[in-house]
């Protein structure tokens, strides 16, 4: 058997523009919705992703506002920084990429964040409202892979899905996402006694671990739902590669569907953050949410 192809690059690409069409919509009534980036620091990968976030921004008719700090920034200097933002009527939304230097205290830096502007839902207030089942801003990477999951396949009450990875970012917020929809959810993690047998259950697999081609073709169901959340970078054949937690070559033979990587989960993260940012700005403005 030959899963099918989860194309999240696809979705992706329609849920920005209707993004971007919710944005022109809201513009009419005076309202344009602005991001506000913060990177620290000079790692080649945050300024890549800073980049592209400032490109889709872009696209959607949303304004965008980067604030750039060396690696040598002071916590107060950051703090003072979020305050500035969080009082700007301009910015809706406000990201810190992580990670930060070792001497900054990165949850501190994330909960002076106004919880209304915490487009990547990660403040204590919005994990919180996450975990009770109330409205809030939502992890963009978590609600991507739902969003992705519920248009392939439908309704998921009932289904077991078996997520790998328990970290504030991904695990987590997922598990608390598919048990708001009526999952059956087992939460695997570095500790897990047999994680082979706990997949092998799994009518759904989410792998957020960080370990290249980790789960194996032969630890899936036949016919489970894989979302690959991993994105690692490898050397093959002489070549830089990426690659997700999830050996694609094999597990296609077994999984009845599966994201791949490139081109799976990650469209799906940007594409939210775009989503949140319109959320967040007509929350604040009290304008309705047109999506
Ligand atoms: P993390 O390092 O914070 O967490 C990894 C989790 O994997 C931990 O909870 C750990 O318990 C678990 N784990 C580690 N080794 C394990 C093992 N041997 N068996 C079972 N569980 C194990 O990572 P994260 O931030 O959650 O990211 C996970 C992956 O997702 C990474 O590859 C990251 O690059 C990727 N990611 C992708 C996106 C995206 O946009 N697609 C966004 C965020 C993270």
């Amino acid at each position: 058997m030959t899963a099918v192809l989860i194309d999240g690059k696809a979705f992706a690409a329609t849920l920005r523009e209707q993004v971007a069409g919710g944005v022109a919509q809201v513009q009419k009534q005076g309202l344009t919705p602005g991001l506000a980036v913060v990177l620290v620091g000079e790692d080649p990968a945050s300024q890549v992703y800073v980049n592209s976030k400032k490109k889709a921004c872009a696209e959607a008719g949303i304004a965008s506002f980067e604030t750039l700090f060396s690696s040598d920034v002071t916590q107060v200097g950051l703090l003072s920084e979020i305050a500035r933002l969080n009082a700007d009527d301009t910015v809706h939304g406000i990201l810190v990429q992580l990670p930060l230097p070792g001497h900054i205290d990165a949850q501190a830096v994330i909960n002076a964040i106004d919880p209304a502007k915490d487009v990547d839902g990660f403040h204590i207030l919005n994990a919180g409202k996450l975990a009770v089942g109330q409205d809030g801003l939502v992890p963009c990477t978590p609600l991507g892979t739902l969003l992705l999951l519920k248009h392939h396949l439908g309704n998921l009450a009932g289904k077991h899905a078996v997520i790998i990875g328990r970290s504030n970012i991904v695990g987590k917020p997922m598990a608390q996402l598919l048990l708001k929809e009526s999952c059956t959810v087992t939460v695997c993690h570095s500790k897990t006694a047999d994680l082979p047998a706990e997949v092998k259950r799994a009518d759904i697999v989410v792998a957020a671990i960080g370990q290249p081609e980790f789960v194996k073709a032969d630890w899936l169901k036949q016919g489970a739902t894989v979302m690959d959340v991993g994105i690692n970078r490898i050397m093959r054949d002489g070549a830089n590669k990426l690659v997700g937690d999830v050996d694609f070559a094999a597990a296609k033979e077994v999984a009845g569907a599966i994201t791949p990587v490139p081109g799976g989960i990650g469209p799906m993260t940007i594409a939210c953050l775009l989503r949140n940012t319109l959320q967040a700005a007509c929350a604040i403005r009290g304008v309705a949410f047109p999506l």
